[in-house]
């Protein structure tokens, strides 16, 4: 009886909660929560919007909190004791969650409902909430005969065997490959620390010399420096050609099997094609304007793209005679050029980047824009000492939110950054229960001498998470499974991708941006290089994502039964974007993770569907004035607070007044035609 997690609780009182406590609260309130289903379906009264829809979207409310504060500290503060219960509540958690979705009783009431949506004279968030359960269930075979629903099943059963063998495949084809260096000239051009990683990775596989390996921080600074152009070929196909040596570890068949089984499924829901599936919860809704999309930046992005890499190819063969520029010289010249071009490290911006003015300068920002004051506060209990509390008001002082933010890494922390939530925001019986919002980061500690100087990249991170922040703490609506950033995920990383574009601001720079020092504003020259150098090669950068996006849309947006070549059906997808000869011993697809594995399929094009939102979106900022008044309320009125209460395009509509328009983007990025 005395498990504080059972008990009601505000803000988390993590003083009194203890490892021993989660296991038996989760069965608790799981428990709980299957009540409260039940007395959905066990009653005698006709199904209504209210007694069916609101009162699922509000069961497991103590289960939700539990979970949140859980999973919260996994990411940010775990320990062995934490991951153990974390792998033995999780087969619990998706138990339940499947008893919901596969519970007829419940159905049958949703659709009853949902059938009769027009005659209820909902609001618009009603009807958003009503289609997003009812298609929580059909969307998963609900509406199926038992026979197709225990095909579907095969389906996800074999779907999520094949992703994890794709993996699995990639990760050993990873691990095989080792390019070990016995000369020390053969590393020629890398910098010391990378040359003494190289050494060190030899040795601890027990090896003499330089050993270089396909995994990220190996792969990508050899790459970058080394000279030695025959081993950049050599380790470049190797790059290249995972999953792709007709061996054990081959993925062209698990690649046709997965498309395969993807439309086989899609077509059992009655969808065209896996594409259809997806995007039908996205704000770009079909193949086709994906499609689109995706062309209208190509054509215009294109010229751009070639002029760059022509000026990169006549930068190499002045430099070196290469004649022609092959993909593994790529980022070795643009290195070089990039340093020609502009001589810009980390180390001079840090110190104009002290973590704690940076901090005063998102806040100070963020009031100038949506009028919310922070107040750093010591009455909230938190998990880590080095976690920051505050207070976060409107100008009346009327409580908007609660902010935690935990910013340096240390054991227990996993890598990256991240916004998350302690308590969600909504409203029940007249009142307004406000969120409680988490950014956590892993910037550089202070040490006694020296403060946190973050780089400009850590800067940007810093926004961006805020961004995210201010969605969730400026929500405001009535149910909590539309609040906050539950939203299209195309349409979720619009708050935080916007933040970001203030950092590259005079108005904005100067609230913040000084020489932690002698209090020197940053010189406005370095922030024009800052911009300059954000934009060097985006043209061929763009491109780049722009293949991937379509490479995605041509493997999952038509019936592919009839593909019987990876490679070659690949090569034909990436005709018009490739600028590099093409190279017969590589093949993306078989190593194209985040498609095959991850849960990107159907949704690469949001990388860049997201920065046109953001540019588009700071475009009118930019016509008004960044701190503009009218501005920052029309976007925390349509979008900050509106979290996934109406369609992502009425909302942006609303806000900007038209859709987004991908000039925006060409002309942040410096593509839009020059005259030379
Ligand atoms: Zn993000």
């Amino acid at each position: 009886m005395s498990n504080p997690l059972l008990a009601p609780f505000d803000t988390v009182p993590f003083s009194k909660i203890k490892n021993e406590h989660f296991k038996p609260a989760f069965i608790q309130a799981m428990d709980k929560a299957r009540a409260e289903i039940d007395a959905i379906t066990n009653t005698d009264e006709a199904p209504t919007f209210q007694n069916t829809i609101v009162a699922l979207d509000f069961s497991g409310r103590q289960l939700d909190r539990i979970s949140s504060v859980f999973f919260n500290l996994n990411s940010a503060e775990t320990n062995e004791e934490i991951q153990k219960i974390a792998q033995e509540v999780s087969p619990l958690l998706s138990a339940f969650s499947n008893d919901i979705t596969l519970n007829e009783a419940l159905f049958n009431r949703i659709k009853t409902v949902f059938a009769n949506k027009t005659s209820l004279d909902l609001t618009v968030e009603q009807e958003t909430l009503l289609e997003k359960k009812y298609k929580s269930f059909s969307r998963n075979g609900a509406n199926l005969s038992e026979g197709k629903k225990n095909r579907l099943r095969e389906i996800d059963a074999a779907l999520s065997k094949l992703k994890l063998k794709f993996g699995e495949n990639i990760l050993a084809e990873t691990n095989t490959f080792e390019m070990l260096l016995s000369e020390e000239s053969a590393l020629k051009g890398l910098p010391e620390g990378e040359k003494d990683a190289a050494a060190q990775l030899a040795k601890s596989k027990n090896k003499d010399g330089w050993l270089i390996t396909l995994d990220y921080p190996s792969y990508v600074p050899f790459m970058k420096y080394a000279e030695n152009r025959e081993l950049r070929k050599k380790l470049s196909l190797a790059f290249g050609s995972k999953g792709f040596h007709s061996n054990a570890l081959d993925n062209q068949e698990n690649v046709l099997k997965i498309v395969n089984l993807r439309h086989e499924r899609a077509v059992l829901l009655g969808y065209r094609s896996h594409a259809h599936f997806v995007l039908e919860e996205r704000m770009a809704e079909t193949p086709e304007k994906v499609n689109e999309f995706l062309n209208e930046l190509l054509e215009k992005a294109k010229p751009a793209a070639q002029r760059e890499f022509k000026q990169l190819e006549d930068f190499a063969k002045e430099l070196d005679a290469i004649d022609r520029l092959q993909k593994w010289d790529g980022s070795y010249y643009a290195e070089k050029l990039k340093q020609k071009l502009f001589n810009l490290d980390d180390e001079q911006l840090k110190p104009y980047f002290k973590l704690e003015n940076v901090i005063a300068g998102v806040f100070k920002i963020a009031e100038k824009l949506f009028e919310l004051q922070f107040e750093e506060v010591f009455n909230i209990e938190k998990y880590h000492k080095d976690v920051k509390t505050y207070r976060v008001t409107d100008l009346k002082g009327n409580l908007i939110s609660v902010f935690y933010a935990d910013f340096h890494p240390r054991s227990g922390k996993r890598g990256g950054a991240w916004m998350t939530s302690f308590k969600p925001q909504y409203q029940k019986d007249a009142i307004n229960v406000r969120p409680h919002i988490s950014n956590v980061c892993n910037f550089t500690k202070p040490t006694p001498s020296k403060p946190s100087l973050l780089t400009f990249n850590e800067v940007t991170t810093l926004f961006h998470e805020f961004g995210h922040a201010l969605h969730g703490m400026l929500a405001n609506t009535t149910y909590p499974s539309l609040s906050g950033t539950s939203v299209f995920w195309d349409f979720v990383e619009l708050p935080s991708q916007v933040m970001e574009n203030w950092c590259f601001e005079k108005e904005a720079l100067e609230l913040f941006a000084h020489h932690y020092k002698t209090g020197e504003v940053i010189p406005m020259q370095l922030v024009q290089k800052i911009k300059e150098s954000a934009t060097f090669h985006e043209g061929m950068a763009t491109l780049r994502q722009l293949s991937f996006g379509l490479l995605d849309m041509s493997w999952h947006g038509a019936d592919p039964s009839s593909i019987k070549d990876v490679k070659t059906f690949e090569t034909k997808a990436f005709a018009n974007t490739s600028l590099y000869p093409e190279t017969p011993e590589t093949c993306m697809s078989t190593a194209f993770s985040h498609i095959f594995q991850g849960g990107y399929s159907s949704g690469y094009y949001s990388y860049k569907w997201a920065e046109v939102l953001d540019a588009d979106a700071f475009a009118y900022f930019k016509e008004k004035g960044i701190f503009n008044k009218e501005v920052a309320t029309k976007f925390k009125e349509h979008i900050l607070s509106k979290g996934g209460t109406d369609n992502p395009m009425e909302l942006y509509k609303r806000f900007r007044g038209s859709e987004p328009k991908v000039e925006a983007l060409l002309e942040r990025a410096g593509l839009l035609d020059k005259k030379e």
